[in-house]
């Protein structure tokens, strides 16, 4: 497959080395997947880092700082950071979704291709990663490990 438009618009801010992973990434695996985030501001971390922690109306005060639509009170039960320190705001991770049939596919096998993917497209440019597939959680999430 072939990144879209929108995915490198989602990579925009990110390091070139990451860019060219994920490149390499597509181009060999089977699994179609899309880019949901790279490179994300300080307002969209702390707004991610409130949710699960923050009333409801606190985070989407939040939320429209960082020009994110508003999330319902069942959402904001859940925490989906775990810090401000995030690889996001470097600009040295991204979030792939793998893509079966036009919907998210969070199985373990589509994941594990994306994985294997972006693991020879590291090894071949000689740069380490880390993320979701060595955490055990985060399985969307790849980060540079410089
Ligand atoms: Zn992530």
């Amino acid at each position: 497959m072939k990144l879209s438009e929108r995915d490198y618009k989602r990579l925009q801010g990110c390091d070139s080395r990451l860019v060219k992973i994920i490149e390499y990434a597509a181009e060999k695996t089977l699994q179609p997947f899309i880019v949901n985030e790279g490179k994300r501001t300080i307002e969209t971390q702390t707004a991610y880092y409130a949710q699960g922690r923050k009333s409801l109306e606190e985070v989407n005060r939040l939320r429209k700082i960082a020009g994110l639509s508003p999330i319902s009170e069942a959402v904001n039960k859940k925490i989906v950071t775990k810090t401000m320190n995030s690889k996001h705001i470097k600009g040295i991770a991204a979030d792939l979704y793998p893509i079966t049939a036009g919907k998210i596919d969070s199985g373990k096998t589509a994941l594990s291709m994306v994985a294997d993917a972006m693991k020879a497209g590291a090894k071949f440019y000689n740069v380490s990663i880390d993320g979701g597939f060595n955490w055990g959680w985060d399985y969307y999430h790849y980060e540079l490990k410089l």
